[in-house]
């Protein structure tokens, strides 16, 4: 079929949670690009008679952009072999490219395995303002995903000078101006002063906080200062998503006190905390670890001002990439070391580690934080707010959310694979107590789409009401949903039919949703003097605006 301008798909059963809608059997119509109420009866039709229809898919936390994640292809050359992806033969003019897969697909290839699965929006989750026009020049490449990115802030030594100086409206209007000229969508905190530290060294090279206290440089630096100042700055600009959070302790034992610290820090304003699962462990320094999702659960479902992806850890492969450059030096090193990495310092802004990681169901660890991922989302009493995510590709790749769905679906199946994983360390886990929970489909509309859509202010995306942009995936219904979500039978990105009978057939290009706050120019004239004391990158040649 082409893509006509007006479009009904006809008789599809329809889970459109943003509507209220819930399985229900119904028409969805489309003009020029946007979902409208009704069409005129001579409209072409699609019979989706007998499919489960839903918004396209919304990725809010994915790293899929930029210097690091180019430096994450770099890194495992033998997975481009390994999975070679031949240009698609697409049915209209716009360029097929070849690629490769693996756990960080090359750009085209991230654009077309995306779509494949019913995807259409997804949000980069770290850039260094360095390396903004990077991200861009790879969103470009990367079709058919409406793409925006989240720009690193916290351990960027302009902004510990503002704090240092009790400067907060200037840091707030510094924030503002980066935004615009990164062409950024939302400020993204990882370690918060952590990273910081990491690079100013120490004695044995490994300087990291431990806790939202500790001093950064001046004291009247720390990771809650930190947190407080780009908190409160996200909402005072009024920006659509609100700060987002890798809190410190990533990957430690007993790091979630960290977490609910951090999450009380900012309590009372919007926030959102990424990779839920990666900070949600009990135990201690040189203890086995335990399960903490229960305590970190308790509290996010009574704030509603807070929200949070999960991070989901899936078994196999990965490559974790991170601008916390200390705890990738610490995965790196851990159980006798050996492995493959980088870890790179950008100039006054961030850090940036990888490593390529294999989480085996046979290892205490992966086991313990595949059962904490699960736990997050079936103790969540709000799937609004807790969202799906595996920080791909940190806890797995994208191409690994089908089986994800079908864990959280299918509870048999869960307790099937829960046996086959490592006990040692799920003593205390919510899921050795019979989580019997079985998300539905309408829930799962709501991780995979509308709840994104909601927590990015994307008014636009994650449902199908009239005015929404036409992003919408059908389904053959299937009693196993990880070869249902994998496999839809059609997607269609603003209109245009992408996915027809399971095949790629079109690849326009993605929109770029970014931000332009509003500030006090008078921040550019301190930034103008400490670039030119500072940076090697001139002020005038700083960021990435579009080019007049
Ligand atoms: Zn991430």
């Amino acid at each position: 079929m082409s893509s006509p301008a007006r479009l009904r798909i006809a008789g599809g059963t329809v889970y459109d949670p943003t509507n209220g809608v819930d399985g229900v059997v119904r028409d969805v119509c489309i003009e020029d690009g946007r979902i409208v109420a009704e069409l005129p009866r001579d409209a072409q039709r699609l019979d989706a008679g007998g499919m489960v229809v839903m918004p396209g898919g919304v990725d809010i936390h994915s790293h899929i952009a930029g210097p690091s994640v180019n430096h994450a292809r770099r890194l495992s050359p033998e997975e481009h072999a390994a999975d070679a992806m031949p240009a698609p033969r697409l049915e209209d003019a716009t360029l097929a490219r070849s690629g490769t897969g693996g756990t960080v697909p090359t750009t085209f290839a991230t654009g077309y395995r995306y779509a494949g699965l019913g995807y259409t929006t997804a949000m980069e989750a770290a850039v260094a303002p360095l390396g903004a026009r990077h991200a861009h020049a790879e969103l470009d490449d990367t079709p058919i995903l409406d793409a925006g990115f989240f720009v690193l802030l916290g351990n960027d030594d302009y902004l510990l000078r503002q704090i240092a100086a009790g400067e907060t409206a200037r840091a707030r209007d510094y924030a503002a101006w980066l935004l615009g000229v990164t062409r950024g969508y939302a400020i993204k905190i990882v370690n918060p002063g952590g990273v910081a530290l990491w690079k100013s060294g120490g004695s044995d090279g490994t300087r990291n906080v431990t806790g939202l206290d500790d001093i950064v440089g001046s004291t009247s630096v720390t990771p809650r200062k930190i947190l407080e100042t780009l908190g409160a700055a996200a909402n005072a600009l009024a920006l659509p998503h609100p700060v987002h959070v890798h809190s410190n302790n990533l990957g430690q034992p007993g790091n979630y006190a960290t977490t609910l610290a951090s999450m009380k820090a900012l309590g009372g304003q919007r926030a959102h905390f990424t990779h839920l699962q990666f900070h949600s462990y009990g135990g201690e320094r040189g203890k086995p670890w335990q399960s903490a999702a229960r305590d970190v659960m308790e509290y996010v479902n009574a704030h509603p001002e807070t929200s949070v992806d999960v991070g989901q850890v899936m078994f196999g492969p990965a490559t974790t990439v991170t601008a916390d450059s200390p705890v990738e030096h610490l995965l790196a090193t851990s159980t006798g070391g050996g492995r493959k990495w980088v870890n790179v310092d950008i100039e006054l802004e961030s850090g940036c580690g990888i490593v390529p990681y294999v989480y085996k169901e046979k290892a205490a660890v992966a086991a313990l934080q595949w059962a904490v991922g699960l736990e997050l989302f079936l103790l969540a009493k709000d799937p609004w707010r807790v969202v799906l995510s595996t920080d791909h590709p940190n806890g797995g790749t994208f191409l690994s959310y089908p089986e994800l769905i079908r864990l959280l679906m299918d509870r048999s199946y869960r307790d099937e694979r829960l046996k086959a994983v490592n006990q040692k360390l799920l003593g205390g886990s919510a899921l050795l107590d019979g989580l019997s929970r079985e998300y539905t489909l309408q829930e799962i509309a709501i991780v995979t789409r509308a709840g994104p859509a909601r927590l990015l202010g994307l008014t636009n995306k994650g449902h199908l009401g009239p005015g929404a942009d036409a992003d919408v995936t059908l389904y053959t219904s299937d009693a196993d949903r990880a070869k249902m979500f994998a496999t839809p039978r059609y997607v269609l990105k603003g209109g245009t039919v992408v996915v027809e009978e399971g095949q790629l057939r079109r690849a326009p290009a993605g929109q770029r949703l970014s931000v332009r706050p509003e500030y006090d120019t008078a921040v550019t004239k301190d930034l103008r003097r400490f670039f030119e004391q500072n940076a090697t990158v001139s002020f005038a040649n700083y960021g990435a605006e579009a080019v007049p």
